[in-house]
C-alpha cells in the first residue's frame, strides 16, 4: 500500500549509515514510524527533507505494518531556527511533548497546526518563547483530554477578581475569598494570566495566539502551564531539562 500524506518529523533515529527510523506527525493518521534513507544510501537526496523539524511531503510505501519513505519533498524546512540552540531546545520539546501526548491513528489536523505555527513563530520571533511555550502546552493538553475548567471560580462562578488560585491537579481555580475559606492552596495567579489561560483554550485556533501580557506575566503564565502539563503527564522530559538548563 501506498500513501501521500504531509508531516512533521518530530523524531530522527540513526540506526545506521544507511538507514534511519523517523517519526512523523501526520494530519490524518497521527503519528508514524518509518524507515528513512540515510546519509549513504542511494536515495540520499530525501535525507534533507526527512530530518528532525522539517515539515515535508512524504510518500509512504506500507508493508505488513512497517513504512519506509519512498520520495520527499520539503514544504518548510525552519531554516533560521537550527542556528539558535535555545529555539532549538524549543522546538525539539514540542516535538516530544507531540510524541507523547498523541492519539494513536487519529486525525491530528488541529495538534500539527499548532505545531507548525508554534515553530514558525519562534523561528521568526513573532512570539516571546514564554508565551508559546505556554500556549502549546495547555492547548495539547485541552486537544489531548485535559481541558481544565476555567470558566470561573469553582466554588463561586465568579471570574473578575484580581487574583485566583489555579490546582494543576484538578484543573480548577479558586478566587482568593473561596480559597481562604476552604484552605486550599493552588499556584497564585494574576486575573491577566487567568485570562490569557481562558483564552488559550476556549478560543478559536486562528485567535490562540494573539494576546498580550507583560512580560513578567508571561513568565508567571509559563510557570503555571508548565505545571499544570507536568502534574498531567506524571513525567519528565529531557527536551524540557535541557531547554531550562540554557
Ligand atoms: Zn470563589
Amino acid at each position: 500500500m501506498r500513501m501521500t500524506t504531509d508531516g512533521l518529523i518530530v523524531r530522527e533515529q540513526f540506526t545506521g549509515e544507511s538507514t534511519r527510523i523517523i517519526t512523523v506527525l501526520t494530519r490524518e493518521h497521527g503519528l508514524i514510524r518509518a524507515f528513512s534513507p540515510g546519509a549513504r544510501s542511494l536515495k540520499s537526496k530525501y535525507v534533507s527533507s526527512t530530518q528532525l523539524l522539517c515539515f515535508s511531503k512524504l510518500s509512504l510505501a506500507e508493508s505488513k505494518g512497517i513504512y519506509r519513505v519512498e520520495s520527499a519533498s520539503p514544504i518548510d524546512v525552519f531554516f533560521e531556527l537550527r542556528n539558535d540552540v535555545v529555539k532549538l531546545s524549543l522546538a525539539q520539546y514540542f516535538c516530544e511533548l507531540a510524541m507523547f501526548f498523541t492519539p494513536e491513528e487519529d486525525d491530528c489536523t488541529e495538534l500539527l497546526r499548532l505545531l507548525l505555527n508554534a515553530i514558525k513563530f519562534l523561528e521568526k520571533e513573532m512570539h516571546s518563547p514564554a508565551k508559546l511555550k505556554a500556549t502549546v502546552e495547555l492547548r495539547i493538553l485541552s486537544l489531548t483530554g485535559y481541558l481544565p475548567d476555567l470558566v470561573g471560580c469553582r466554588d463561586c462562578a465568579n471570574f473578575s477578581q484580581d487574583t485566583y488560585y489555579f490546582d494543576p491537579i484538578a484543573g480548577t481555580v479558586q478566587c482568593e475569598a473561596c480559597a481562604q475559606l476552604s484552605g486550599t492552596a493552588g499556584i497564585r495567579i494574576s486575573y491577566a494570566v487567568f485570562c490569557a489561560m481562558r483564552h488559550i483554550i476556549y478560543s478559536e485556533f486562528q485567535k490562540i495566539f494573539s494576546f498580550k501580557l507583560s512580560p513578567a506575566a508571561e513568565l508567571e503564565l509559563e510557570q503555571v502551564s508548565e505545571e499544570y502539563l507536568l502534574a498531567h503527564a506524571e513525567r519528565n522530559f529531557t527536551t524540557l531539562q535541557f531547554y531550562h538548563s540554557l
